[in-house]
């Protein structure tokens, strides 16, 4: 039975892809940072499903994903999926980005990829087998305005799933990219109706996209059979982004 590790799966988008691994015969690590509540109750709902553990880190932290990985590896020996999901968002104007507001941004939705992804690698390397999924986002493709920071970070993610992929490739090991365009989550909870009305006119399918949508592409790029797919960013977006 693989074993899939999803980072922020208490809520939005983690918490449906650990759910949906779970269904489809995953054992599920769920990493959380702050919503200890939520976490909770998706380890209750999944533990009736599968082999499930729930660990708190921070991804931000190296020392915190360091000891989140000794954890898995008692418990389970290591991962063999690794869906790197956890990041934040905040919209502002290019020039009133602080140090604080940059830095926040680059260790969580960069680095936190890359000390998961680091951590995970030498266990996947010896078993020569390994899915790593990365959550980027359509702004990280084309930019998104007022998002520079976050932008950045995503477009990041793009450059070190090519590269990895490219490393890993005689290992056994994939790593691709979904870049989602907007999903209904909290993430998007500072957006009015009428913004969200907006953006569902300007894109092709007149829909916004749901959890479950990015969650289904998770399940397909995690599976065993997807082995010939590797290094590709994959826009799951409606047509916003073509
Ligand atoms: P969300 O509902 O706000 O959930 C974010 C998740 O990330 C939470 O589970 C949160 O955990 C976790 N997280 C944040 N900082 C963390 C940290 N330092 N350590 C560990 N976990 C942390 O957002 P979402 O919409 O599901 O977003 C998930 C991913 O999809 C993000 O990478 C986001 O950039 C990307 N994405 C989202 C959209 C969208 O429209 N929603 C579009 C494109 C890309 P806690 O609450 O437990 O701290």
């Amino acid at each position: 039975m693989r074993i899939a590790l999803v980072t922020g799966a208490s809520k939005g988008i983690g918490a449906e892809c650990a759910r949906l691994l779970a269904k489809n015969g995953y054992r599920v690590v769920i990493n959380y940072n702050r919503s200890q509540n939520a976490a909770s109750d998706l380890f209750d709902e999944l533990k009736k499903i599968t082999d499930v553990q729930m660990i708190k880190a921070d991804i931000s932290s190296s020392d915190e994903v360091k000891e989140m990985f000794s954890e898995i590896t008692y418990n389970f020996g290591g991962i063999d999926i690794l869906v790197n999901n956890a990041g934040i968002a905040q919209t502002k104007l290019f020039t009133d980005i602080t140090d604080d507001d940059w830095n926040k941004m680059i260790s969580t939705n960069l680095s936190g990829a890359f000390y998961c992804c680091r951590a995970a690698l030498p266990y996947m390397i010896r078993q020569h087998f390994g899915r790593i999924i990365n959550i980027s986002s359509m702004w990280g493709q084309i930019g998104g305005s007022c998002e520079v920071h976050y932008s950045a970070t995503k477009a990041g993610i793009i450059g070190l799933t090519k590269a990895l992929a490219m490393e890993e490739a005689l290992s056994g090991i994939t790593v691709n990219c979904i870049a989602p365009g907007v999903i209904a989550t909290d993430m998007n909870s500072c957006y009015s109706d009428e913004d969200m009305n907006a953006i569902k006119n300007e894109t092709p399918t007149g829909t916004i996209g749901t959890p479950f949508d990015i969650a289904r592409t998770v399940l397909f790029l995690a599976c065993d059979d997807a082995s010939f797919i590797t290094g590709q960013v994959i826009g799951v977006n409606g047509g916003f982004v073509i």
